[in-house]
């Protein structure tokens, strides 16, 4: 397998140093910017496989590249994870509104980026040979979606239409953090019978239903749901 490449753009040198020196240690194949435009002409001309995307940064802000990136032809197979301070809540939204995959909170650990990387780079292989499953397990939780069958231990869930595709669209991305927004377009997009557009309300159904403990599908606050990928 040939080494991944991955492109940094963050503008306080400290990170960007700390960011780098992990991930090359790692066996990736590393490129930074420390300012928007660059960062966006370093991308654009290396097509790197992952992007690593501080949101305040001077020139180019993050939301903007990100937008760039997953408008353009060349560029929009890049995955990218924000890297984001606390109280970003809403740009995150915002990031993951325009395409991005998932974001890192500074402080992090070292081990803690590097999974993230790592889960993030999988997820993508998967997304590229993505197949509709017709089963779905997770843990306890099975999901038949030719039948709209779902199962807790092998017993019977009765879920509305738009719980189930609620449920079978956040199981096909374990760990990916999806806002409400998204879910409303992707998971409940052609569902023309939706009772309630309230995410929120039909999360707590399917919960309640599944009755397990811990919740599968975990609350990000201030920015969505995600199915969990501790199984
Ligand atoms: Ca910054």
């Amino acid at each position: 397998m040939s080494r991944k490449k991955i492109v940094i753009v963050e503008d306080e040198p400290d990170i960007l140093e700390v960011l780098s020196y992990n991930l090359k240690r790692e066996g990736y194949d590393v490129l930074t910017a420390a300012e928007g435009s660059s960062g966006l002409a370093l991308i654009r001309r290396e097509i790197p496989d992952l992007v690593l995307l501080d949101l305040m940064l001077p020139g180019l802000d993050g939301i903007e590249i990100c937008g760039s990136i997953k408008k353009d032809a060349q560029t929009q197979h890049c995955l990218i994870i924000m890297v984001t301070a606390k109280g970003e809540e809403s740009d995150i939204v915002l990031g993951l509104g325009v395409g991005a995959d998932d974001y890192i909170a500074k402080p992090f650990s070292p081990r803690e980026l590097i999974a993230r990387v790592k889960a993030v780079l999988r997820r993508g292989v998967m997304a590229e040979r993505h197949e509709p499953e017709e089963h779905i397990t997770l843990g306890d939780l099975s999901i038949d979606t030719v039948k709209y069958k779902v199962q807790v231990k092998g017993h019977d869930v009765k879920l509305t239409a738009s719980e189930f595709k609620l449920l079978h669209f956040l199981s096909s991305y374990p760990g990916r953090v999806f806002t409400r927004e998204q879910l409303l377009s992707k998971a409940l997009g052609d569902d023309v019978v939706i009772v309630d557009r309230n995410i929120d309300v039909h999360i707590r159904g399917i919960r309640k239903k599944l009755e397990l403990d811990p919740p599968i599908i975990e609350t990000i606050r201030g920015i969505g749901y995600r199915m969990t990928d501790h199984f």
